[in-house]
């Protein structure tokens, strides 16, 4: 395999518009870009419902959710899923609301 020569083409660094020009059609496609970011933070479960469902529209859902797994994300809604503490969880609970088997 040859390097370099008049057929390979290497990648040139993008110019200062070339750059917000691609950080504008990545926020377009990543809907925790291009709506409230504190939806994949809220309390409320109809919110972070909304924000699992437009996770699921995300081409970056399965890598995203890989790496909130990886890093252990402590909260909010990451690839679809929400995280508590570094792990996935079906639903969150509301705020100051005691476990039901928690000891008494
Ligand atoms: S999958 Fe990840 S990158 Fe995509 S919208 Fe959800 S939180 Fe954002």
């Amino acid at each position: 395999m040859s390097q370099g020569g008049s057929g390979t083409r290497v990648a040139q660094p993008l110019t200062h518009s070339e750059g917000r020009e691609f950080d504008e059609l990545v926020a377009g496609l990543v809907p925790c870009r291009s709506n409230d970011p504190e939806l994949w933070f809220a309390e409320q479960t109809a919110r972070i419902e909304e924000a699992k469902a437009l996770c699921r529209e995300c081409p970056l859902v399965a890598g995203c959710l890989a790496g909130a797994v990886d890093r252990a994300e402590p909260w909010g809604v990451w690839g679809g899923e929400v995280f508590v503490d570094g792990v996935v969880v079906a639903r969150k609970r509301g705020r100051g609301r005691p476990r039901k088997d928690a000891a008494a």
